[in-house]
């Protein structure tokens, strides 16, 4: 059997890992458009137990991917200039560009080629193989392409983000909400390596339209985020990387495959940064995949159908509390004069995936503190 990938992403290197591993004979090769050591972006946060299924199909990838992970067991959220800790609350991180190596690494231990600095314009490069892998992440050009046999929906949510680093250490996981003058800026912000930390800098676009960030160039930007968050930066600077402000679109599509062809990871779909989920879906999905083209050996149709089968309830479920959680941040300073407490525990509810009766068991000391703020009816405030 034959495998093209367009996209050496997360996607893409996982399924070919999956593909050769459990079967050498196979001929799998991915074309990459960037070069081998360019990334775009700082670390990567997954929950603690996000990487489990990797662990589960293959121990010896969990344990090369988790070597140099960071893990914390709590988050905090800074509204007000109070922070509210909360604790249980697991997250691991790594930097993007090392679960990339690890990942590439593998792939070519195990005789997967990989051809960096070139983008894959048709597929017609692919017309020998019997399956062709489309992972060239959210923007797939590929997929817009080939848009009537997908039909994708492109929700381009209206939150401005531009992905800084710092040398700051945040730990815990940081969300950090700050006031200026022309409106909030919020900062989702972890340390992910000895050194160095993510610093994803979200804004709503009337705060983005009134700071002119549309006017700034890259620099200008920059320096203003510094200066709203001089007090969490405490003199560290910020740092670039292709750190543009963008918008995130939430990516869907209403078919998965055509013929031979199938779409994967971000460009099947995306969740949002702020549910943190992307690259674990992305990397399920290669090992679903995977496991419906073994179990159909030869009908191809049958295993790309078997594989939406498996994987859409999941992948829907999560997009909608991506959006949700979105909804949330776009709509945060409504809920800006609620007391610390209060506003913490909207936040975790914010999905709906975590109940008041979660937090009780998970957080108790939130849960009374939030009960004395809102005593049940009858009952008098403290
Ligand atoms: C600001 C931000 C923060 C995030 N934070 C997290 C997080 O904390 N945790 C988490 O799990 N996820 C996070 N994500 C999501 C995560 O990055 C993605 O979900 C994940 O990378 C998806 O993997 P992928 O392989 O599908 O796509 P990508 O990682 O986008 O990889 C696609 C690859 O295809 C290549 N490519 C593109 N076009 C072509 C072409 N025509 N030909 C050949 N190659 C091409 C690209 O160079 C790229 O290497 C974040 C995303 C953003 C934007």
């Amino acid at each position: 059997m034959r495998v093209g990938i367009a996209g050496g992403g997360p996607a893409g290197l996982t399924f070919a890992w999956r593909a050769r591993r459990l079967d050498p004979t196979i001929d799998v090769r991915i074309v990459e458009r960037d070069r081998a050591d360019a990334t775009y972006g700082w670390g990567v946060v997954f929950s603690d137990t996000a990487l489990s299924f990797v662990r589960d199909v293959a121990p010896e990838l969990h344990a090369a991917i988790t070597a140099g992970q960071i893990r914390h067991e709590s988050m905090r959220i800074v509204h007000r200039g109070t922070e509210v800790m909360l604790p249980n609350n697991a997250f691991l991180r790594m930097a993007r560009i090392d679960l990339l190596r690890v990942l590439r690494r593998e792939c070519e231990r195990l005789g997967v080629a990989i051809e960096y600095g070139r983008r894959v314009e048709a597929l017609d490069e692919f017309g020998d193989c019997d399956l062709v892998v489309v992972a060239d992440g959210a923007n797939s050009a590929i997929r817009t392409r080939l848009a009537a046999h997908f039909d994708p929906t492109l929700d381009v949510r209206p939150n401005w983000l531009a992905w800084y680093g710092t040398t700051q250490a945040f730990d815990p996981l940081s969300l950090v909400f700050r006031p200026c003058a022309d409106g909030l800026l919020i900062a989702h912000a972890y340390r992910y390596s000895p050194t160095h930390s993510t610093f994803l800098v979200e804004c709503d676009p009337s705060t983005y339209a009134a700071a002119g960030f549309d006017r700034m160039d890259a620099d200008a930007s920059l320096r203003y985020c510094e200066r709203v968050f001089a007090e969490d930066l405490a003199g560290h600077p910020l740092l670039s990387n292709r750190s543009d402000w963008f918008r995130y679109t939430i990516v869907s599509n209403r078919r998965w495959s055509w013929g031979r062809v199938v779409l994967l990871g971000n460009a099947l779909r995306t969740g949002h940064p702020s549910v943190g989920s992307g690259t674990r879906l992305a990397m399920q999905d290669a090992i679903a995949l995977h496991q419906a083209v073994a179990e159909s050996p030869g009908d191809m149709p049958r295993a790309l159908a078997a594989f939406e089968r498996r994987r859409r309830p999941g992948s829907d479920t999560l997009q909608a509390a991506a959006v949700r959680s979105t909804r949330w941040y776009e709509t945060v300073r409504e809920r800006l004069d609620l007391d610390p407490v209060s506003f913490a525990v909207d936040y975790l509810t914010r999905t709906g995936h975590v109940t008041h009766e979660d937090i009780r068991a998970r957080d108790p000391a939130l849960a009374a503190a939030f009960d004395a703020l809102h005593p049940p009816a009858g009952e008098p405030r403290p």
